[in-house]
């Protein structure tokens, strides 16, 4: 299975990555990064492929993708 790392205090909650994740795997969640903002999680691991399109399209390069 790929390994999402999520450097979640970088992440500015913007939902590009959510939008563009063919498999649905990623969310917005509830709390509050150090930055103030609501940041991504993965929601369903075993859903994701690896493709590495949420990892390209962050423009903060929040996510890297392991396989
Ligand atoms: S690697 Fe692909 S399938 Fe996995 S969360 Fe990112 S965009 Fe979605
Ligand atoms: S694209 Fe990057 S900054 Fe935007 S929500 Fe996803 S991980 Fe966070």
């Amino acid at each position: 299975m790929p390994k999402l790392v999520i450097r979640d205090d970088r992440c500015k909650g913007c939902s590009i990555c959510v939008e563009f994740c063919p498999k649905d795997c990623l969310e917005i969640t509830d709390r509050l990064n150090p930055l103030g903002y609501r940041p991504v999680g993965l929601r369903d691991p075993e859903a994701c492929t690896g493709c590495a399109i949420c990892a390209r399209m962050c423009p903060e390069v929040v996510i890297e993708v392991w396989k």
